[in-house]
């Protein structure tokens, strides 16, 4: 039986071409910073970014770490959104390893935090505050609907921060589906960052990595609390060689994930006992609820499992689909068929 796996975009196994360059990869021992291949990556993605350089990390969690660690030291504080993925799913490393202080303020609907709370949220100078340092964005955000944040959303945090002697953090662990999605240049969406992370491993298909970009002085300060963490690698050319492929090849058809997403969101909104907001999807996340009494989320997830189809739930009645390379419209079909038979036999 076939299997159509929703659950996440981190579920793509390499392309062909992808273990091609794995078994091409020129090697040497990146510690040393002799392995060429991934020296190849980091300035690859530096330039794409329009950053001055880049540091190869094992994870999007490790990389927004390293990216929090270098920009704060103890006690100071970040600003970022209750629904991050720093703050709910990254096992609270900068409090854990930094001793940094995350300070939430709500996320609206469509990823966005209003101005005036992160303005309320900015701290003044007394004894008995924390210093603020750091604001984080993401983009896409993950648990906004896959929502993609604005150059001009971006620009206008980043003038807030800079007046107020601020630093930017772009958690862009999915930035081309931003870029995509907004037919923007993704340099209009990282220009406003003083640093960023992005994923290799997840909508682009590598199987492992992710890229910090930033000036040279702040690399050079990540890569040695990448160190820290226990990140610096040896011959890391062979996830670097699969990064490269997915930089140059992986890109351009992340629209074809934002379709199927939008026909996945489209058939869910016309079947009975499920519900979905936003109907319009921007990218290749959507979210949906189970509003029908007469089966539990856990039993709709069990049942489609039963058909070789896996989605994520998410909350007692939410349920998570992503689309990604290697799902096809005709797997969309097949699901929104499951799907319905499901919810019409309940
Ligand atoms: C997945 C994800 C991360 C973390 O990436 P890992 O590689 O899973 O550690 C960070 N931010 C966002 C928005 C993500 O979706």
């Amino acid at each position: 039986m076939k299997t159509i796996d929703l659950r996440s975009d981190t579920v793509t196994l390499p392309t062909p071409t992808m273990r091609e360059a794995i078994y091409r990869a020129e090697l040497g021992d990146d510690v040393f910073g002799e392995d060429p291949t991934t020296k190849r990556l980091e300035k690859i993605a530096a330039e794409r970014m329009g950053k001055e350089a880049a540091v190869m990390v094992a994870s999007g969690t490790m990389g927004n770490l390293v990216c929090v660690l270098t920009h704060c030291r103890r006690a100071e504080e970040v600003i970022l959104g209750n629904r991050s993925h720093t703050f709910l799913y990254e096992a609270g490393g900068m409090s854990a390893l930094g001793g940094i202080h995350p300070h939430t303020i709500v996320n609206q609907p469509d990823g966005t935090m209003r101005l005036e709370d992160i303005e309320a949220a900015i701290r003044g100078h007394n004894v008995h505050f924390p210093r603020t340092r750091l604001i984080c964005l993401e983009n896409t955000h993950n648990r906004c609907n896959g929502s993609a944040l604005t150059p001009e959303y971006m620009e206008t945090v980043a003038a807030l921060a800079k007046d107020r002697g601020l630093m930017v953090h772009l958690d862009g662990a999915r930035i081309f589906n931003a870029a995509v999605a907004l037919q923007v240049d993704v340099k209009e969406l990282t220009r406003h960052a003083d640093s960023l992370s992005f994923c290799l491993s997840k909508g682009l298909s590598a199987p492992v990595g992710s890229v910090v970009c930033g000036t040279k002085e702040f690399i050079a300060e990540a890569r040695r609390n990448r160190k820290v963490l226990g990140g610096g690698m040896r011959q890391s050319g062979i996830i670097a060689a699969a990064g490269i492929t997915a930089l140059e090849q992986m890109v351009d058809r992340l629209t074809e994930d934002h379709t199927n997403a939008q026909r996945l969101a489209e058939g869910i909104a016309r079947i009975t006992g499920l519900s979905i907001e936003p109907e319009k999807v921007q990218t290749n996340i959507i979210y949906f609820n189970l509003v029908s009494q007469r089966l539990t989320v856990e039993k709709l997830v069990t049942q489609l499992n039963n058909k070789g189809i896996k989605i994520l739930q998410v909350g007692p009645t939410r349920l998570r689909a992503v689309t990604h390379y290697g799902i096809s419209a005709e797997d969309i079909d097949l699901t929104l068929t499951a799907l319905g038979q499901t919810m019409e036999k309940s």
